[in-house]
């Protein structure tokens, strides 16, 4: 017997992640995306030659293994997740490596004097990691998120403020730290950056930064099989311009950003609410390079060979000066360079002794630049020889991004500024972010709480307000 009749707007793992909970408690499925694949972020496709398998957007998962959506749905039961004992390393200068490993002693004692500080710094968060995770993801009680929540926002406050530079004393450490915090674009320190990399770093240290086998695809078709055996149905190439073409549904779930979900709704939406969408800020870009390699990046620093995730930064004062030009609207001359090398450990994604690199660096929003010879030379100048090694490339301005996905406005990868602000009220201050003014109607995705990253929290979040409305119990995810 169907609980009604449900349409989920965009294939994202988000808008999947509602369709698989809505789906298990009865209700019939669809969901429409517009393009001619599923999995939005999380897709993975030969861009540069037969035989290479790239992520296109996201490629390395802390967030997926950690949160409690995917917990509950067993995605390490569905999905090989390849984690490395290296978490990510860190280019400091040629020939010289940081390292961030699965194991916190270990990463301690190889930050010499800065052992004790890096361990006070995470070893709290890290205990607690569980509780952590639920608070990241969008769930606070205050009897168990308390001290939860006071731990980490003390720990944020001092990596979003001037008071970053009083806790290390080597160069190493404080690059190292850094390299996590610039994740999100923004001008350092900033609190918006410094929660967010805080929580990626004390992953690092439990669950680890895997990358699915085969590619982050594997992830989506994991949601996508899942919402087939409960009944569900996915259409692509299925543009949704009008929530008049949804009007057979009862329960509405949309995947996309405040301004998508404005222009959808037309004249529907109060003029309260209109506003509070149209005040939801974007921020910068990301330009993204993906390598098809001859042989592995020959990095001159050895440890950086077996790491699966490298952040190309240089030092503290480098990575703060090249986010801070982003931040100004211009173009840095060395950029901060987010690089995976997955065929490290995953040898389905190249044809035998090949490799795949994906990379992105921060652009200003919208910029239209290719920014693959500027990627490539600062791995060049960690990897003499990698030029050599490229067999071929595929390069996406930040202006490309938005048109192969619109919720990457001007190439925003969060769908939406992650600022401090807008991390904590995400798309607008609200006990239920996820709930509209429109009967029926919910937002998901990225620019919603808890806000980016592949953690389907999201997704899950609106499917279960929505089932609570029809007086429906939350179903079981188990596999
Ligand atoms: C280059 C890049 C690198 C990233 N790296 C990582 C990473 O390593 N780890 C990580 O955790 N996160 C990463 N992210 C972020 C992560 O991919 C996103 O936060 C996440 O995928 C958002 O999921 P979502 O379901 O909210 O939206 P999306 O994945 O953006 O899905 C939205 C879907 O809606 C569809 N759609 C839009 N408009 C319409 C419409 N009108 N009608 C029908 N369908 C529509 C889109 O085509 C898309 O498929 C990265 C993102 C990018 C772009």
């Amino acid at each position: 017997m169907s609980n009604g009749r449900a349409i989920v707007v965009g294939a994202g793992h988000n808008g999947l992640a509602a369709a698989v909970t809505l789906a298990r408690a009865g209700l019939e499925v669809t969901v429409l995306e517009r393009a001619d694949h599923l999995g939005g972020g999380t897709a993975t496709q030969e861009l540069t030659l037969p035989g290479f398998h790239h992520d296109v957007c996201s490629a390395v998962h802390p967030m997926a293994a950690e949160s409690p959506f995917f917990r509950a749905f067993g995605l390490a039961e569905r999905v090989e997740l390849l984690t490395p004992e290296l978490s990510y390393a860190h280019a400091l200068a040629p020939g010289r490596a940081a390292l961030a490993w699965r194991d916190l002693d270990r990463t301690a004692h190889g930050l010499g004097r800065d052992a004790g500080a890096w361990w006070a710094l995470l070893a709290p968060l890290v205990d607690d990691i569980r509780r952590l995770s639920e608070l990241i993801g969008g769930v606070f009680s205050p009897l168990p998120h308390l001290t939860t929540a006071l731990r980490f926002g003390w720990r944020a406050l001092e990596q979003g403020t001037r008071a970053w530079d009083t806790r290390f004393t080597t160069d190493a450490a404080a690059a190292l730290l850094t390299g996590v915090i610039a994740h999100t674009n923004q001008r350092l320190p900033g609190l918006g950056a410094a929660a967010p990399g805080l929580a990626l770093a004390a992953i690092a240290h439990s669950a680890g930064w895997p990358v699915p086998r085969g590619g982050s695809g594997a992830i989506a078709q994991a949601l996508a099989d899942d919402l087939a055996a409960h009944g569900g149905v996915i259409e692509t190439s299925t543009r949704v311009t009008s929530l008049d073409e949804l009007a057979e549904a009862d329960t509405v779930v949309l995947d996309l950003t405040p301004r998508a979900f404005a222009a959808i709704a037309g004249d529907r939406l109060p003029a309260g609410y209109r506003r509070a969408l149209e005040r939801f800020r974007y921020g910068d870009g990301v330009a993204k390079v993906d390598y098809a390699l001859d042989g592995p990046v020959p990095w001159l620093a050895p440890e950086l060979r077996e790491a699966v995730t490298v952040h190309v930064g240089g030092s503290r004062a480098d990575m703060v000066r090249s986010e801070g030009r982003v931040a100004s609207g211009e173009l840095p001359e060395h950029p901060f360079v987010l690089l995976a090398q997955p065929s490290v450990i995953d040898p389905t994604r190249a044809p035998e002794g090949k490799h795949v690199v994906w990379a992105y660096t921060h652009v200003p929003a919208g910029s239209t630049a290719d920014r693959a010879e500027a990627v490539t030379a600062e791995i060049e100048r960690h990897a003499p020889g990698f030029r050599d090694r490229v067999l071929a490339v595929s390069s996406r301005s930040a202006a490309d991004l938005e048109r192969h996905n619109p919720n990457y406005i001007g190439g925003d990868i969060s769908a939406g500024a992650p600022s401090f602000l807008q991390l904590l009220a995400r798309p607008r201050p609200a006990l239920v972010p996820w709930k509209t003014p429109l009967p029926g109607v919910w937002l998901t995705g990225a620019s919603t709480a808890p806000g980016p990253g592949v953690h389907g929290q999201s997704g899950w979040h609106a499917a279960r307000h929505a089932l609570a409305e029809l007086h429906l119990p939350a179903p079981s995810l188990a596999p």
